[in-house]
């Protein structure tokens, strides 16, 4: 993407929000690239920053957030008209704690002014002691939280409809990823280790080997149907359990046996006192290929994971 029509996506979506007056000008969007891009060093960087993504999205007041060096934790916020925001210590508290959630949440978060007595929802997510919508952008730097961007919205008095929120989540995010850029050559930023890298890589296991485990239950649920059914001819029993190897083999998954608990393949084979052939549980053990069952209808189907591959295992068919 080129610069201008960076300038240009970012100048619609600031355009696209719900503005009282009419949106920012393109002047106005390019005053914010340029101060990025500037050379100021970091307080006078913040110093302009904030008044500068107060007139973008016609807020109030603005607070960029940015961790705290030497406190593993902590986090503080240089401040631009916040004065008389916060009256009491007990709103103090409360901020603090949504500004806390809205750190942890590593996407753009608004929360609506929260009504006495009402619980936090997805809708009004923390606690908001202010009678402002607040508009949280954050800054990531390899995945993790680096700074986060507080915008406070003028006073409205109708909550938001979800268009709206979703052109202002998508509005702070957009300007938070810019913000990054200015950031990053000012601020000190943690090396990118292998440790953090392995962490969401197990991460990603965890998370897919529960979503496997998940499809592995929907199967066997789905399966556990057929228990006790039977088809006119051994041709389609056979085809039956062909369908049920595909389905589960195309999922890394197998039959469990139920005499030996191995995962075994279902097959229908002829016997001589079946007219259309008996189920049986196909599998390798250390005896050789072996077939365990022999009931003339469908079984109660369990499925599991298909064992490591071993050469002898390779051709099955
Ligand atoms: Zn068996």
């Amino acid at each position: 993407m080129t610069a201008e029509t960076d300038h240009q996506s970012l100048h619609q979506a600031l355009l696209d929000l719900p503005h009282e007056q009419r949106g920012p000008s393109v002047v106005q969007v390019k005053k914010l690239s340029k101060l990025i891009d500037g050379d100021l060093p970091l307080q006078s960087f913040l110093e302009q920053l904030l008044p500068s993504m107060c007139e973008l999205f016609s807020a109030k007041a603005a607070v960029a957030w940015l961790r705290a060096q030497g406190a593993p934790g902590a986090i503080f916020g240089v401040r631009y008209h916040m004065d008389n925001l916060l009256n009491t210590s007990a709103e103090q508290k409360k901020h603090e704690r949504l500004v806390q959630l809205a750190w942890g949440q590593k996407q753009a978060m608004l929360a609506e002014p929260t009504p006495a007595g009402r619980r936090p929802s997805s809708e009004n997510p923390g606690n908001n002691p202010t009678s402002h919508q607040l508009l949280f952008g954050p800054v990531l730097h390899l995945g993790e939280p680096f700074a986060l961007i507080e915008l406070v919205l003028h006073e409205s008095p109708a909550t938001l409809t979800q268009a709206q929120r979703k052109l202002y989540l998508r509005g702070v995010q957009l300007v938070a990823d810019r913000v990054y850029g200015g950031l990053k050559k000012r601020m000190s930023r943690p090396a990118a280790t292998l440790a953090q890298a392995t962490q969401q890589l197990e991460q990603i296991v965890a998370q897919s080997e529960s979503l496997q485990q998940q499809i592995r239950f929907n199967i066997e649920a789905s399966l556990q149907q057929f228990h006790g059914w039977s088809f006119g001819s051994l041709e389609e029993n056979q085809q039956f359990a062909k369908s049920v190897h595909q389905i589960l083999d195309s999922y890394g998954l197998r039959v469990q046996c139920p005499e030996c608990q191995n995962p075994a393949i279902l097959r229908c084979l002829g016997a001589g006192n079946a007219k259309h052939g008996v189920f049986v549980f196909d599998h390798y053990l250390e005896s050789g290929r072996t077939f365990h069952g022999g009931p003339t209808t469908v079984p109660l189907i369990r499925v599991v994971p298909k064992p490591a591959r071993r050469p002898s295992l390779s051709n099955t068919a």
